[in-house]
């Protein structure tokens, strides 16, 4: 099968020199880049030497075993994962020199006793400052803290940083969320912890909030070159979608008028016409959401989805463009070489550009260009 059939095409070098794009932006003395989720769909291990590349010099993952997979490539640099199975045995992640995301008393605990006097557990504790997901409730965070310190003193624990995470609910909502943190800060401090990184941001807040960079800043879907503010902040930022998802016609047929298209025939053609088939569906990510809307390039002009899109496959009139079986089909790319955006197919299936690129899935291929990979 020809690699173009079904196909991530990803660009390392975009990842990297967005990273050291957005490094010159925010001018924190970290920035930590999240690969977590397959690096949003580009390819973790890939994405992160891209990264460290770029100037990253921490990694970011959501759960343990995306911090070991990193560690089994070989990559060495420092890597921080916060969500854990309840019974998480934390000793893999403190053998692997992964720092614990702790978000509760018996977390805390957990990460102690995988910890030794010579290999201690590192760990950074999570303050839920207004999002209700995981975090230490500020109501428990004093007691948190104190036991951290004591812990500590027994050398079998460092607390090296403080966190947390923002709704970007408005910018109001995040400074109070700040303010939360701040002052979270400031118990920890006065209960002995002298931690060297507390970081509260996302791309979202750390591209507008100034007060919200602190020591480190967590970047995730602006190192893909995507933006939370859309194609055109992405492209002002100076920022390149490191992300094309292309594939080749499967079919071509010339149909008469009236000619009902895909399951349930919600298009039917207008005018004899040309249909093409392109092997991409929801088995690949392509939101169904996305059926009569969902935007593709193919010879450099603009087609939409016609009819629903299937598991495997979608239909696009073509009209009486001349295309071939064989020929490409751009989802979505680049949008200075022409071709339409993630976003384009967020705003065609009501959702957001961070999920269009993390879901791409299934029997896409996924292959790199640039990068030392
Ligand atoms: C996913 C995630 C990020 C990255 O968010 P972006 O909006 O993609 O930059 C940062 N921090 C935490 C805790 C996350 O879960």
């Amino acid at each position: 099968m020809s690699g173009g059939f079904r196909e991530a095409v990803v660009d390392l070098d975009a990842v990297s020199a967005n990273v050291a794009r957005l490094r010159e932006i925010v001018g924190t003395p970290h920035v930590l880049a999240v690969v977590k989720a397959n690096a949003y769909g580009h390819g973790a291990v890939e994405c992160a030497r891209a990264a460290l590349a770029g100037g990253a010099d921490w990694l970011g993952v959501a759960d343990i075993p995306e911090g070991l997979q990193l560690r089994e490539a070989g990559i060495d640099a420092p890597v921080l994962a916060w969500l854990h199975d309840p019974d998480e045995d934390f000793a893999a992640a403190v053998a692997a020199g992964i720092d614990v995301g702790i978000s509760s008393a018996a977390q805390l605990e957990a990460a102690a006793a995988a910890g030794t006097v010579e290999t201690p557990a590192f760990v950074q504790l999570k303050l839920e400052t207004g999002l209700s997901r995981n975090g230490v409730p500020a109501s428990e965070w004093e007691a948190v803290v104190a036991r951290a310190h004591e812990l500590e003193q027994s050398g079998t624990l460092v607390v090296r940083g403080l966190f947390s995470h923002l709704s970007n609910a408005s910018p109001d909502d995040d400074r109070a969320a700040i303010a939360v943190f701040r002052r979270g800060v400031d118990q920890a401090e006065a209960a002995g912890l002298r931690p060297s990184l507390r970081h509260i941001a996302a791309s979202a807040a750390a591209l507008t909030l100034p007060e919200s960079r602190f020591d480190l800043v967590r970047f995730g879907l602006a190192i893909y070159g995507l933006s939370p503010f859309g194609p055109e902040s992405a492209a002002e930022l100076g920022l390149r979608p490191a992300m094309t998802l292309r594939g080749r016609v499967a079919a071509v047929r010339r149909v008469a008028a009236g000619t009902g298209v895909s399951y349930d025939y919600t298009y039917r053609t207008a005018t004899e016409t040309t249909l093409v088939l392109v092997p991409l569906g929801y088995a690949e990510g392509i939101p169904r959401h996305a059926s009569g809307r969902g935007p593709v390039s193919i010879h450099g002009r603009r087609y939409r989805v016609s009819g629903r899109v299937a598991m495997d496959q979608f239909v696009v009139d073509v009209g009486d463009a001349e295309v071939a079986v064989g020929d490409e089909v751009v989802l979505f790319g680049d949008p200075a070489t022409g071709v339409p955006t993630a976003d384009d197919w967020a705003e065609a299936a009501d959702t957001i550009n961070w999920e269009i690129v993390t879901r791409v899935g299934g029997r896409v291929r996924r292959s790199y260009r640039g990068g030392t990979a």
